[in-house]
């Protein structure tokens, strides 16, 4: 028991303390008042988890048949998708990538990036810019 504070831990950890600033300012100073709540604290909530704990426990987790391979089934996507890219490169299948050039009419680029300019700009003078 803290000789400097006279607190009620029991109220504090069934949530019906009224000053609660008291108690975590007691808490954040006093080591005597952190080592009473914490006696209180863990033996309490191991032996007596809050109403209704197990129900959201097993409500979270994934039910039904099947359910460890819902929760593995992004991994086993990409794995798939991994195997089956090896395969398609030992196979040749992206060979054809890079094989082929292609060609760009002259002054496309320019043109190009000319009409992105005025659509910028477009942008920007419809947002109310400069
Ligand atoms: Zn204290």
């Amino acid at each position: 028991m803290c000789s400097r504070h006279d607190l009620d831990w029991q109220k504090y950890i069934d949530d019906q303390a009224e000053n609660r600033e008291e108690f975590e300012k007691a808490l954040d100073t006093c080591p005597s008042c952190l080592q009473e709540y914490l006696d209180l604290l863990l033996p309490s909530r191991l032996a007596n988890p809050s109403p209704g704990f197990a129900e959201r426990v097993m409500a979270a987790l994934p039910s039904g048949p099947g359910r460890a391979y819902q929760a593995y089934k992004p991994v086993i996507h990409y794995l798939v998708a991994a195997s089956l890219t090896l395969v398609f490169l030992e196979l040749g299948a992206f060979d054809w990538v890079g094989s082929h050039s292609f060609q760009v009419a002259p002054g496309f680029l320019a043109r190009l990036f000319g009409g992105l300019g005025d659509v910028i700009r477009g942008f920007i003078t419809n947002l109310g810019g400069v």
